[in-house]
């Protein structure tokens, strides 16, 4: 069997779907071939026969392929590049000269490369301090009442919106060291993404990481689906890239009555946390009226990814949407003082 077919189809694979059998892949490699660099007993539901013969060499590598996109394409990986790419065509010239000297990258894909930096970087040691960035935990009642409070939720280890704000005046600051501007910017790509996620401006059950679900026949939880699933779904297999055309046709169009002008409106950088909170409410306003609008109980039952589906698809269109271009204007406003 070649290696190289097996490879390029499973990185596919991976790119495309976040699931946990790509860590489950790695176990059955690791005890297929009787690694001593792994230690691990699981059982695999991946099965690729028994008739595979690696090199220790030949091994390694793959692991290392493995290892690295894994990383690089952590959970809910796809949204944040598609959030990326629509952000991208609305850059600036000046603003995509100064994001690529930022990231220090000429790769075409130069944000959806950085943007599921964070969500790996989370889980070291150096950048454990970074773990609260990625959400605001409202300690509202949904779905009686929704709210966010600055004061009463962002907490002392600081939360995704002292970070947009923190990261927003490091990049908005010339006189910030390079390796900073990188993690500025790397950082605004992916928080500004997470904040438009509802689950992420929501404490209930740990933004509903604790609230168990069916979704397609798999048992996951509520956060995971808005994540991945539903993103995925919406998808339809196209890739992030064509995804995010297709979503910024809509925009430009004024699909469904987005009038886009008004995503951005009041957006400044003199008022960097008001603006920040109007978008993380915005949200968070969402698990009272969609994500949650059942309650808890209703959600527990049936799969998902039927009527559910059907009844929300649109909040997590519009919000992709709506990250990716004020993204876009968020960045070009930092670097040229207009929104685009
Ligand atoms: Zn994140």
């Amino acid at each position: 069997m070649s290696l190289w077919p097996l490879l390029s189809f499973e990185t596919k694979a991976i790119h495309v779907d976040h699931r946990p059998w790509t860590i489950e892949l790695l176990i059955h490699l690791a005890s297929s071939v009787g690694s001593r660099f792994l230690s691990l007993s699981e059982t695999s539901s991946v099965d690729f026969g028994s008739s595979m013969l690696l090199s220790p060499i030949i091994f390694a590598a793959i692991l290392l392929s493995y290892s690295s996109s894994y990383v690089a394409f952590a959970w809910g990986g796809f949204g944040h590049q598609t959030i990326a790419w629509i952000a991208q065509s609305y850059l600036l010239p000046a603003t995509e000269t100064a994001i690529r000297d930022a990231l220090d990258s000429q790769l075409v894909d130069y944000m959806a490369n950085a943007s599921t930096w964070a969500d790996s970087y989370r889980y070291t040691e150096s950048g454990k301090f970074s773990r609260p960035f990625h959400y605001i935990d409202a300690n509202d009642d949904p779905p009686t009442t929704c709210s966010v409070d600055y004061e009463r939720d962002c907490g002392d280890d600081g939360c995704s919106v002292s970070a947009i704000v923190n990261y927003t005046s490091i990049l908005s600051d010339s006189d910030s060291s390079p390796p900073l501007r990188k993690d500025a910017a790397r950082f605004l790509i992916h928080f500004i993404g997470d904040l438009h996620q509802p689950l992420h401006d929501e404490a209930l059950e740990g933004g509903g990481n604790g609230i168990n679900v069916t979704y397609d026949g798999d048992e996951t939880n509520l956060h995971h689906i808005w994540d991945t699933e539903i993103v995925e779904q919406l998808a339809a297999g196209a890739s992030a890239e064509a995804f995010a055309k297709n979503l910024t046709v809509s925009i430009k169009a004024g699909e469904f009555d987005w009038d886009s002008t008004t995503w951005v409106k009041g957006a400044s950088l003199n008022m960097t946390l008001a603006t920040v909170m109007t978008w993380a409410r915005e949200a968070n306003g969402y698990v009272c009226t969609e994500v949650l609008k059942g309650g808890v109980d209703a959600v527990e039952e049936g799969d998902l990814s039927g009527k559910y589906y059907g009844a929300h698809f649109d909040v997590a269109r519009v919000q992709l949407a709506r990250a990716g271009f004020r993204l876009g204007a968020w960045l070009n406003l930092i670097v040229t003082g207009k929104m685009g």
